[in-house]
């Protein structure tokens, strides 16, 4: 993309309206703009971090066997009355109602919409497991909107639901889960530390929040310190694997790690003083057991193998994906502005022309840029007649990970130099040699 065709709205001053440091920079950035208390529209660099992180959802959904599928926002109420949600949701729902007089809503999570469409279809226990997902924008009607898309009204989800014979079964598709949300989160460079949370009228252990650790976390978090010390990388696991999904749940569980609604005081005192930890986190997902809820409220049994039949046991599993974009930037930014990690960034990494209109200054960042293309990085070259310092300051604020200046002195000697957002080193190198650079990089991500 060239900058001077792209729509970049970037602010200079710092919005009044913004209480954390991640809401400032996308506003600032450009990526977002409010279009009333808790709704937003995505502009073209937020867009792109967006799909970025649903693309990488999506990989990691399907990897493990998880069908994706689209459900609509509007839901009749009906679905719901069978449930006894209608009544039960509160003010969060937003209802709504149509020509016809006819009671709907915004779906705010779609349980009863998938248990419905299971039981349509399914009446042998020869069909499961099945896990059906999807990425759809949620909405609910929050007290209090707040941190830009942190706490949104409407916001971008990805929720799925399995449904499988018995409830071993279904632990197992819980622990499957687990494994997908920590391998999504490393790949979108964050630490989410699961947690055990609340299960409400339920009971039992079956529920962890993903937590990023962060002073405007909206949670009070009571861990182990040895837990972040722990890296699911990019070891192989097999989905299918009872014992591997289990024994990484039991390794990223067994540490203390709670939130302030399951904080056990007296648990917590058996952790050794000096790693007991006490700060904020941000939720950026959840699992969640709960057995035949849904199931046996709305008929959606399935004949078991003995003829009778049994109504399935399900889980439900959501990501915060909208609220992710926030997440991470309040993860990773500094002074100047975002700091993308590569798996999100929106541009592999910008080219900084110093002389705009120099045949060779203008020539080389030419070829930069088709050369990244051809190995499939998107560059963002700031083509613009503008100062140098007011280009770099662009960048810094928008975050890619990686610069390329290109200037007639550099040029002469037949060099580049390629600038880490990260660290703010830079390097002296041939164009090609940054090319090759940033494949390697890049490889992982690709
Ligand atoms: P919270 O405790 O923050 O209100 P929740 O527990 O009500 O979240 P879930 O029902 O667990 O939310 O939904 C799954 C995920 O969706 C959450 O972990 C979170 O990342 C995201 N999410 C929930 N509410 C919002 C919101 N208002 N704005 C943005 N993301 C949200
Ligand atoms: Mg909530
Ligand atoms: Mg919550
Ligand atoms: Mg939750």
């Amino acid at each position: 993309m060239r900058l001077s065709r792209y729509f970049l709205p970037v602010l200079k001053e710092t919005p009044a309206e913004a209480q954390i440091v991640s809401h400032r920079l996308m506003l600032r950035a450009g990526m977002i703009k409010q279009a009333s208390a808790g709704i937003y529209s995505w502009l073209p660099l937020g867009y792109r971090v967006l799909k970025r992180i649903e693309q990488v959802v999506h990989e990691e959904q399907q990897r493990a066997g998880h069908i994706p599928v689209l459900m609509p926002t509007l839901q009749s109420a009906d679905l719901w009355q069978e449930s006894g949600r209608y009544d039960a949701y509160g003010d969060e729902l937003l209802r709504i109602r149509d020509r016809h007089d006819r009671d709907m809503l915004y779906g705010p999570t779609n349980e009863e919409m998938i248990t419905d469409i299971f039981r349509s279809y399914v009446s042998s226990y020869k069909a499961l497991p099945l896990t059906l997902y999807h990425i759809q924008w949620k909405f609910r009607d929050e007290v209090r909107p707040r941190f830009g898309v942190m706490r949104g009204r409407e916001f971008l989800m990805k929720d799925g639901y399995n449904f499988d014979l018995t409830k071993e079964d279904a632990l197992h598709a819980y622990n499957r889960h687990l494994v997908t949300y920590l391998r999504t989160y490393e790949r979108l460079g964050l630490q989410a530390i699961p947690m055990r949370a609340d299960s409400g009228p339920i009971g039992g252990d079956d529920t962890h929040e993903f937590l990023v650790l962060a002073e405007t976390g909206e949670s009070e978090v009571f861990y182990d310190a040895e837990i972040t010390d722990l890296k699911f990388g990019d070891r192989a696991i097999d989905y299918d694997s009872v014992d591997q999904c289990r024994a990484v749940l039991e390794e990223f569980t067994s540490r203390y790690a709670r939130t302030d609604e399951t904080h056990d005081p007296a648990l917590f005192d058996k952790v050794p003083a000096e790693r007991q930890r006490v700060a904020r986190g941000i939720e950026v997902g959840q699992i969640f057991y709960f057995g035949t809820k849904y199931s046996e409220a709305m008929g959606a049994t399935v004949q078991g193998p003995d003829g009778k039949p049994v109504p399935v046991h399900m889980g439900s599993h959501g990501i915060g994906v909208s609220r992710l974009v926030g997440a991470i930037i309040e993860a990773s930014h500094d002074d100047k502005g975002i700091i993308w990690p590569e798996g999100v960034t929106p541009f592999a990494c910008g080219i900084v022309n110093l002389r705009q209109g120099d045949d060779a200054a203008d020539a080389a960042c030419e070829q930069l840029y088709g050369a990244l293309a051809a190995i499939g990085l998107e560059a963002l070259y700031d083509d613009r007649d503008e100062r140098a310092g007011a280009k770099f300051a662009t960048m810094d604020l928008i975050g890619l990970p990686w610069r390329i200046t290109v200037g007639p002195r550099g040029l002469k000697n037949g060099v580049v130099e390629l600038t880490s957002r990260r660290t703010g080193e830079s390097e002296e190198l041939a164009p090609e040699a940054a090319i090759r650079k940033l494949a390697d990089i890049y490889a992982p991500h690709l």
